[in-house]
Formats: C-alpha cells, structure tokens, sequence
C-alpha cells in the first residue's frame, strides 16, 4: 500500500493481513518471539490477536489470554480467537481450542458461561445472561416506556414492531 500511513486502527489492521484458504488471516507486519504477530495501538506495541480482539469485541476484561483456534499464533481472525483464563498457558489454550469438544469458557465480552450465567435457547446454541440483561436495559432505555416489562407475546410483537421501524437490529430476547 501507498501513501500516508493511515491513522486509523481498523485501516492499518485490515491493511495489515493477508487471508489464507483455511480461512486464517495471517499478519504481515513484524511478528515476535513465537511468531506472535505486533500491532502498534494506542501509542504501544500490542499482540496483534489481542488487538484484533478488542477492535472486533471490545476490551478484554482482567487478565485473560487471547488464545487460537486454529494453532496459528500469526493469525488474527476474531473467528479464530477465544478468551482463556489467566491459570491456562498459551499452550494449553491452543490444545483446548482443537478439542472442539470443550466449549468455550467465556462470552464475546468475557462473562463466563457458569451454570448461572447461562440461557441455552431451544435451538441448543447458549446465550450469555449477563450480556442479554444489558442488551434488554440499553434497549428499554432507548424505548422508554414502549419497552416491554414482561414476557408476554402481545407486548413482545409490539417491541418487535418497533425494533423494526427504528431500523434497529437482531431480535431482543427477554430474560429474567
Ligand atoms: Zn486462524
Ligand atoms: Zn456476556
């Protein structure tokens, strides 16, 4: 690429990869020890995984580990990446992310997914509480008093109604 380096994060990381077949999005800047691609980021030098995590899904909360997937330390899909606990060595990430088994420990924004914290859908797929309680009271805040305030279909097709004619996106689940 040619020109003035773009000041932007989001320009320089996409400008800043290289895809692959298996779908990998493989670094092209400098890479360090380990092969751990670097991102320079808010005036520091950032792991790139862990750059790409934040500018996809926001801030990685306390101390966890950006970890792969895909055994692939220079690839910074967000596809690619999950958030590992502080006691787990990047290593044990990588071995944990191959065993598709194992699920994943923590939500998009880092809640994990403890029995409590948990809302399985009917379709099997699990949903994070915490992250849907915030959705809903964001949302009720932005309705106001067109919010709904209990599970009931009738109040549910009139708030989706709504959703649909602000132009506003997804479908909001009411839990708890
Ligand atoms: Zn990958
Ligand atoms: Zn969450």
């Amino acid at each position: 690429m040619r020109g003035p380096i773009p000041s932007d994060p989001r320009t320089r990381f996409y400008r800043s990869i290289e895809l692959s077949v298996d779908g990998c999005w493989n670094w092209k800047l400098s890479k360090g020890k380990r092969g751990y691609a670097q991102f320079w980021m808010a005036g520091a030098i950032r792991i790139a995984s862990r750059a790409s995590w934040e500018l996809h899904y926001g801030e990685i909360p306390g101390e966890l580990f950006v970890c792969h997937h895909c055994d692939n330390p220079a690839c910074v899909n967000p596809e690619h990446l999950f958030l590992g606990t502080p006691s787990d060595n990047i290593r044990d990430c990588v071995r944990k992310g191959r065993q598709r088994q194992v699920r994943k420990q923590f939500c998009p924004s880092g809640h994990p997914y403890s029995d409590e914290n948990t809302y399985l859908a009917s379709s099997g797929s699990r949903h994070c509480r915490e992250c849907i309680k915030k959705r809903n009271s964001e949302w009720r805040k932005y309705y106001g008093r067109y919010a709904p305030r209990n599970k009931t279909n009738s109040v549910r097709r009139i708030a989706n109604c709504q959703g649909q004619q602000e132009g506003v996106e997804g479908t909001h689940e009411v839990v708890g």
